[in-house]
Order: C-alpha cells, then structure tokens, then sequence
C-alpha cells in the first residue's frame, strides 16, 4: 500500500481520530492521544508515540501516515515579512505569509490552490481556481512556519518563536472550502492541536453570504468581510461575487451573525485610486455599516504591473480615515507589508523563485 492510500491522520479532528482508531478496534481515548502527538514539533513517525503499544503503532504505520510541509521555498522581504511556498503531493505550490511584529507573529494562510472568486484587483483571482485544500494542507502551513521559527535564533526574529495569530487572507476563498477550512479550525484550536485561541484566528471572505452565517454557527473566530466598494455597480466590477449577493445582502448577513458581545466583524476595504476612494464613498460606508459590531481596516492598493488599478495617497487614505472616524468607527490604515516580495495582499499567485532555503 502506498503512503497516498493511506489515511492522512492530520486530515483528522480530534474526533475524526477518535471514530478512526475505533474502526481499529482500539477504544476512543488512544485517538486523544495520538492527537497529542500529531502537533508537537518534531513529530513524524508513529514510532515516538511512545505511550502507544507497539503493535497498535505498527497498526497505524501500516493503515495511516502524517503528512508534512518539509524544506519550505522562503522569500525574504526587507521589512521581516517571509513568503513560504509549501510543495504539495500533486506538485502545485501554496503560499503563506509571516507577518512579524515584537509582540505577535501573524500567518496569513491559503485555502485553496487559486481562487474562482475572480476579484480584478486580486493576482490569486488570475489565476483561476484549481482545487481545495485539504484540512492537513492548511494546518501543515501553520506547522511548517513554526518549524521554521523553532530553527531560527531568537535574536534573530523580530516576533516570538511561534505562530500567535493566523488570518486566511492567503490564496482563495475559504467560505468556498468550507468543510475543510472549519476541520483546520477544530485542529487549529484544540489544546492538543496546534492550541490557538479563536479571537487569534480570523477568516475573511468575499461575501458568501449563505455561507457566512453557518460558519457563524460552527466556529467562534473572527470574521472578516473583503467589502471594497460601497456601490453595487462599482464592487460587481472588482469582485464578480457582488452580482450573486448585493452589498446589502452581505451586510444583512453580517448583521445577524451570530456573535458574543465584545466581539467585532473587520471590515477590509483597499483604496484603489479614482474609483472607491472619495469623501463620499466614506461617508456612504459609514451610512451602510450603521448597526453592526465592527471595525474597519483601510489599506492603500499594493500595485503590480499585472493589473491596472492605482493607490490612492496618504492624503486621502487619511481624509477617508477621518471621515469614518468622525462617523465613531474604529479604522486602521493598515500598512502594506512584504510588497517587495509580492507577499501584500492580493499579490499571492505563486510567483516564488524556485528558492530552497
Ligand atoms: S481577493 Fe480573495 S476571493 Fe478575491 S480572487 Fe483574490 S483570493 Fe479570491
């Protein structure tokens, strides 16, 4: 039997591999213990499970294996962002993004191979959608870049030695893979997973709006809403997903997420220059974002030469943010980060360097 026939068992939730060694005939409780395992640094083989019976571990080494993301492709931007390109089984390449700051290490992580969303200012978009990926592809991002932190010196790092917050900001929408994106979560949050906490996690969508409110119900992290535009007839042409669900659907949606008091959707809208970036285009996202628990994170366009659209200036990113702020929102401009290796938002489409690090 070759390894791709087997059961990849970090495809698992905790409780996948529950009912997974109890279809081996073990009782449930090795399934926690084995999930105690799967996660820790260093782990590969079945053999250093070592609080499993021998037998079972050849059981499992027979019927199952734990893939990983080895010898990651790196990029190094000069503002301490990485790129990483992860080669999966079939060949294609998927990216994620470290984000470094003194306090936090944020991952901005894939969700599929290319994206169907097609959104015009959005390299991923070009490159069309060519599949999901699989729960273990997704928590396999954060593993290997935690991997990668452990092997670095501290002094060398600007962030901690481990991954603190992840965004699904990367390549695809992750409301379109749903159930594999909700599995990674499970593992993502477990203690004896990867342990995050949900308010360090954020997903953030185009605006699958029948989507939005069954992650509501199946997770508590954050979400985050790719607006972009405040005008049904200007967001259809950035992101064709407006012609199915109107801005006012969308933001219904939102309004009856399912959500703790405290807690906040992010709403993300990039500056494209002459086109949503007026006085009025603030002031009418300031009107249709009445009601709902938010904050808004305002980014300028990160340009390529692929693709026509314009940043704006700090001028007006700042008059924008005035004009919200004078509304009682909460706005960031957020700064672009690792631009110089195509790592900002919407530039990922697998564009490394063949570059083994
Ligand atoms: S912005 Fe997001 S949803 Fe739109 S094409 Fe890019 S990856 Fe897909």
């Amino acid at each position: 039997m070759t390894s791709i026939e087997k059961q990849d068992l970090r495809n698992l939730t905790q409780e996948g591999l529950i009912e997974y060694v109890e279809s081996l005939g073990q009782p449930g409780f090795r399934g926690k213990q084995i999930m105690g395992w799967l996660y820790r640094p260093g782990i590969s083989e079945f053999s250093q499970m070592t609080d499993l019976a021998k037998v079972f571990r050849q059981v499992l080494a027979e019927n199952a294996y734990l893939s990983q993301f080895p010898d990651p492709i790196l990029e190094k931007a000069s503002d301490g962002c990485v790129k990483f390109g992860f080669r999966l089984d079939d060949g294609h390449i998927v990216e994620s993004v470290l984000i470094p700051e003194p306090d936090r290490n944020t991952l901005c992580i894939s969700s599929q191979v290319g994206c169907a969303m097609g959104c015009t200012f959005c390299l991923t978009g070009t490159m069309g959608f060519i599949r999901n990926l699989k729960a273990a592809e997704i928590v396999n991002q954060i593993c290997g870049v935690r991997d990668y932190l452990l092997g670095e010196s501290p002094d060398s790092l600007i962030g901690p030695t481990r991954v603190t917050n992840v965004v699904f900001m990367g390549m695809g929408e992750p409301l379109n893979n749903l159930d594999n994106v909700l599995d990674s979560l499970s593992i993502m949050t477990e203690q004896k997973g990867l342990d995050l906490t949900p308010r360090r996690i954020t997903v953030s969508t185009c605006g699958i709006v029948p989507k939005i409110r069954e992650m509501g119900e199946k997770s508590t992290v954050n979400l985050a809403i790719s607006l972009h535009a405040v005008d049904d007839s200007v967001r259809s042409k950035l992101m064709p997903v407006n012609n199915r669900y109107s801005i006012d659907e969308l933001l219904e949606a939102c309004r009856t997420f399912p959500m703790p008091k405290r807690k906040r959707i992010m709403f993300e809208y990039t500056l494209l220059q002459g086109i949503n970036d007026s006085d009025q285009d603030a002031r009418i996202l300031a009107e249709k974002l009445q009601g709902i628990p938010c904050k808004i994170n305002i980014l300028g366009y990160n340009e390529c030469d692929a693709l026509p659209y314009r940043s704006p200036s700090r001028n007006r990113l700042m008059a924008f943010q005035r004009i919200l702020i004078d509304a009682n929102y909460t706005v960031f401009i957020r700064s672009s980060r690792g631009s110089d290796i195509s790592a900002a938002c919407g530039q990922l489409a697998t564009g490394l360097k063949n570059k083994a690090c």
